[in-house]
């Protein structure tokens, strides 16, 4: 029988060359480092086609559209539109995950709440929205409804929704994206489309459907949800395609967290430099929303922030892209991996290219988690602070964890910093939080 080439190479080359990779075919957890780790070297940053003032700019259009944004979801209107999500001190989360899995956790530990984020509840609240809201803001200047100056909130009048009522957008996702899109969308008055991809939940297709979204249900995974939404946009020049693989602006709607996350740490007294750096553990599907915030997180700390992916073991697109190099001209499939996983918005088997160029000097690492042990996370998270997520949320939780382990990591984290980025839970069905914690009980007990 021929062997299956990847790219030229048989299974064997690339082991030899990416030793990493057997265990990574096993589904074993693996934490991989990056070599080309250059993150003091200004060069590492000027070479990039995003720079700064490209996350300044968002951050500034996010601000103009802060009106708009109170005035169309009144649950914003507290922090006056601006969407941003709580800092929070997990001790008693970091006490109970140190007796589960016996590690020595130094340092403090801290959960960025994205799971409660208003809008979307989810950490798409910050690309998903971001995007549509800068789409909508190009075609009204375009069309001399709006300026730059004016009380964006205008755009929430019968005028403008029937202005945008004349557009489209389209997106392929797993769930979450979609009801990003979805959901700032119509409440524009756009008319949307979401392809979605199989194991996409059927709560999330009945939301968007109630909210007059058209959902396109597939029988296979993302990627090809994506492909086939991308070219049926293509045919239609009012449809606006939200490209998750490609998009630099979902990228930087997310890479203005990292300016609010310098903000809320000064707020609490918190000096991030060489000394006492910053770990942040970022749950990874294709990429753009732990991409973007790394990207904007680098901007501002360099070496002093240590940022790393989490993948799920049976999902790991981006680990194999960087550890061997090829970004994503392989997936998870060409490898024999099967890319099922039960974390929402991770079962992703080839990751952004675009966002595979701009961290692979960026990044510190990347880990990979079973499903069973976000399950076991949610659970000891919801037991020790009362704060409920979806399992992918709980990818980061491990990160301390997995780093006290390693060798090289360890002497690192005395006066450490720990952030686990949550990335969802607020909109997911009570019953299924349920199922979520029991299967997590349950787990816990089988020990
Ligand atoms: C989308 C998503 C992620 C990962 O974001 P990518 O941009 O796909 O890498 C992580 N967690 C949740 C809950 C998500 O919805």
């Amino acid at each position: 029988m021929e062997q299956q080439r990847i790219l030229g190479k048989s299974m064997e080359q690339w082991i030899l060359e990416t030793p990493i990779l057997s265990e990574v075919i096993s589904y074993k957890q693996v934490l991989w480092t990056n070599d080309k780790l250059k993150d003091n070297d200004n060069e590492a940053y000027e070479k990039l086609e995003l720079n700064w003032k490209d996350i300044r700019e968002a951050e500034e259009r996010w601000n103009r559209f802060a009106p708009l944004i109170a005035r169309l979801f009144p649950e914003t209107a507290p922090k006056q539109g601006i969407i941003e999500s709580n800092l929070t001190e997990i001790e008693k989360m970091k006490n109970a995950m140190r007796d589960q899995y016996t590690a020595e956790l130094k340092g403090r530990l801290f959960l960025k709440c994205d799971n409660s984020l208003p809008v979307a509840g989810s950490i798409k609240a910050r690309g998903g929205l971001y995007e549509v809201l800068k789409h909508a803001e190009k075609l009204a200047l375009g069309s001399g409804l709006l300026k730059e100056q004016d009380d964006y909130s205008v755009m929430a009048d019968e005028k403008y929704r029937e202005f945008f009522s004349g557009y489209s957008l389209a997106v392929g996702s797993t769930g979450n994206l979609g009801l990003s899109i979805g959901i700032m969308g119509t409440a524009l008055g756009f008319r949307v489309t979401v392809h979605m991809s199989a194991d996409a939940k059927q709560w999330k297709k009945d939301l968007l459907r109630s909210k007059g979204v058209t959902v396109v249900e597939y029988e296979s995974d993302y990627s090809k949800a994506v492909e086939e939404g991308r070219r049926l946009a293509l045919q239609d020049p009012m449809c606006h395609f939200v490209d998750d693989e490609h998009s630099k602006d979902l990228f930087l709607g997310y890479s203005v967290a990292a300016i609010r996350l310098k903000h809320q740490l000064d707020a609490l007294g918190i000096t991030v430099d060489r000394e006492h750096p910053l770990f942040v553990y970022l749950p990874c599907g294709v990429g753009g929303a732990p991409g973007g915030i790394c990207f904007g997180l680098k901007h501002i700390w360099k070496d002093a922030v240590h940022c790393f992916f989490v993948e799920p073991t049976h999902s790991p697109c981006m680990l194999i892209g960087l550890a061997t190099g090829a970004n994503d001209g392989v997936s998870v499939q060409d490898f024999g991996i099967d890319n099922i996983t039960e974390g929402d918005g991770l079962a992703v088997g080839r990751a952004s290219g675009f966002v595979g160029k701009v961290i692979e000097e960026l990044i510190s690492g990347v880990y990979t988690i079973e499903d069973d042990e976000l399950y076991k996370l949610l659970a000891l998270l919801k037991d020790s602070e009362g704060i409920e997520i979806e399992p992918s949320a709980a990818a980061g939780l491990m990160g301390p964890c997995v780093l006290s382990k390693d060798e090289k990591a360890a002497r690192y984290l005395e006066n450490a910093v720990h952030i686990a980025w949550a990335t969802g839970g607020a909109f997911v069905p009570a019953e299924m939080k349920r199922d979520f914690y029991e299967k997590g009980k349950r787990l816990l007990r089988i020990e």
